[in-house]
């Protein structure tokens, strides 16, 4: 029989590698939330925040995959890659510009953002591979489930503000 890979196994109740990972976010000064039951992980770049969803089947690999990836985030937004993507945050103002920026920039900026964060996976966890969030398989998916949620969404949060005005 073979035996399963460590980091094939679940990230359920292993406090230790959640822990160590909190303790990696924080190094890169950054403000965190992880929230279990909830597969839902991003970031706020322009705060410094990032959040991390656990569910019950991720493995090892995949959450740590997620936790390099928000880094990532935050990081590119410091080093100023993709800005007009990763220029969000609580006060940030919303355009209609910056929605279409961010429409026609998100997936290279999350493409350059895998790459970044399989650079980082090696250098915190050499042993673990990095999990690629986006491949070629899974760009419609990222496209209907994701961005264009995400845009119908911000739209509604531009049409308050602007009936507000
Ligand atoms: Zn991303």
């Amino acid at each position: 029989m073979k035996k399963i890979k460590f980091y094939k196994r679940p990230i359920w109740k292993r406090y230790k590698i959640v822990m160590l990972a909190i303790t990696l976010i924080k190094s890169y000064k950054i403000k965190y939330r992880i929230k279990i039951n909830n597969h839902r992980c991003y970031a706020h770049p322009a705060d410094k925040k990032i959040f991390i969803g656990i569910e019950v089947e991720d493995s090892i690999q995949d959450f740590l995959s997620t936790v390099m990836h928000e880094i990532a985030h935050i990081e590119n937004f410091r080093n100023n890659k993709f800005f007009k993507y990763h220029n969000i945050g609580k006060n940030v103002k919303l355009t209609k510009q910056k929605m279409k920026d961010y429409k026609r920039f998100a997936l290279r900026a999350e493409i350059y953002t895998d790459y970044v964060a399989s650079k980082l996976m090696k250098k915190h966890f050499p042993e673990i591979p990095y999990r690629k969030g986006y491949t070629e398989r899974n760009k419609k998916w990222f496209k209907t489930e994701i961005l264009d949620q995400l845009i119908i969404k911000l739209r509604k949060i531009l049409y308050k503000m602007c009936k507000n005005a």
